[in-house]
């Protein structure tokens, strides 16, 4: 069995810490029994260069045609100065609304190594903390009627959430799938004390629940899931929320884990084509100096791995690997205390490659 993968490495760290990633995909690949064939194509500054257009039809092309897309980041200092829909992140909105993906998986991982860099008490964080994050990505208010009025010499202006029923069922059988992969417990977010859309998602998450008898769904408004997330992080297995609590909580989970370079993502639609990355940005002052951390585009491959190859035990393999890298005490600059060994991007990936092969 051989899978292609669309290899979108665009900007700044983007092409080091794909290939990176390629090269673990690669190798899991190989031990597992099948194999990856990367297909490169072009998204950001680097095809506003080239073709003028930060998404050329080519890669959507190329995209569609994949088993899944590996993408790296886009952006940069270069590009700035160009208006809203020329810029190289346009190229990022339209290729998750081209591949219609519209559930976004955060894991926050706290490994155990890496305690330190969290900014919550040791205490609270106990043996480590895995928690998955789903957020609705292509509807709610970032999507609903808005607009500006006015009236009587005053300005208002307005945004509105709304959701269908089928918006909803479809976020939530994601989520609910995840979690029967996971621990069994789905924690769905709202603030169904006050909005009527939010009642609706509660209604919709209750009904669903009676096909999945063996994953324990609860319900949280909002508000206390951002303080639960930093007061008891670890009550949580998978989270599933609308696009505007998604985003901000997020980006909560994620400071929870204090480092930057070791987050994946995995963006979904009804196909198994996914599209993964770090949700760490081009890093320009890092770019093609090899010490850019590369472990949160290879931990996007293991996602690919689970999600879209079907492939969980290759993912399970890569995740040790970065476990047992990380518990051995190798850091990029990114990740070192006082004292601590640093390596750069190929010296990480070498140690993930020859931790996976040991395995
Ligand atoms: P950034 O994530 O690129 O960098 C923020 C900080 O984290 C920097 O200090 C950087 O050095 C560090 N960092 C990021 N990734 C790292 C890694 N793998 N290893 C070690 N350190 C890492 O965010 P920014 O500086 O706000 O944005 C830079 C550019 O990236 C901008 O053009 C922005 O628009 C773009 N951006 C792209 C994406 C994306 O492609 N998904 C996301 C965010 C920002």
């Amino acid at each position: 069995m051989t899978y292609d993968i669309a290899v979108l490495a665009g900007d700044g760290i983007g092409p080091e810490i794909t290939q990176a990633a390629m090269e673990v995909l690669k190798a899991a690949a190989k031990r597992f029994g099948f194999s990856v064939r990367p297909v490169p194509a072009l998204i950001g500054g680097i095809a506003i260069d080239r073709t003028g257009d930060p998404l050329p039809e080519e890669t959507i092309r190329i995209c569609k045609s994949s088993a899944a897309v590996l993408l790296g980041a886009v952006g940069g200092p270069k590009w700035d100065q160009l208006p809203g829909d020329a810029r190289p992140e346009k190229g990022l909105l339209r290729i998750r609304a081209s591949l219609k993906l519209f559930a976004n998986l955060r894991p926050a991982v706290v490994y155990p190594a890496l305690r330190a860099a969290s900014p919550l008490k040791d205490e609270i964080l106990g043996e480590g903390l895995d928690l998955m994050m789903v957020r609705e990505l292509t509807g709610g208010i970032y999507f609903g009627e808005r607009g500006r009025e006015e009236k009587n010499g005053m300005t208002r202006a307005f945004d509105t959430e709304s959701y269908t029923v089928e918006e909803i069922r479809r976020i939530l059988r994601v989520a609910f799938d995840i979690a029967r992969k996971r621990r069994g417990r789905l924690c769905s977010v709202d603030k169904a004390n006050v909005l009527e859309s939010s009642r609706l998602w509660r209604e919709t998450a209750i009904e669903l629940s009676a096909q999945y008898p063996d994953v324990e769904l609860t319900h949280m408004y909002v508000d206390n899931a951002a303080m639960q997330l930093v007061r008891d992080p670890r009550q949580f297995d998978t989270i599933v929320t609308s696009n505007l609590f998604g985003d901000i909580l997020s980006d909560e989970a994620s400071q929870i884990t204090g480092s930057i370079g070791m987050l994946p993502s995995a963006s979904l639609g009804e196909s198994t084509l996914g599209l993964y990355e770090p949700i760490h940005g081009s890093a320009p002052d890092l770019a093609g100096k090899d010490i850019a951390n590369p472990i949160a585009a290879i931990l996007s491959a293991a996602m690919m791995l689970r999600y879209s190859l079907g492939q969980p035990a290759a993912a399970d393999a890569v995740e040790q690997a970065v476990n047992r890298v990380l518990e051995a005490g190798v850091r990029t600059a990114d990740l070192a205390s006082k004292g601590e060994l640093v390596v750069g991007t190929k010296a990480m990936t070498a140690h993930i490659l020859s931790a996976l092969e040991r395995d």
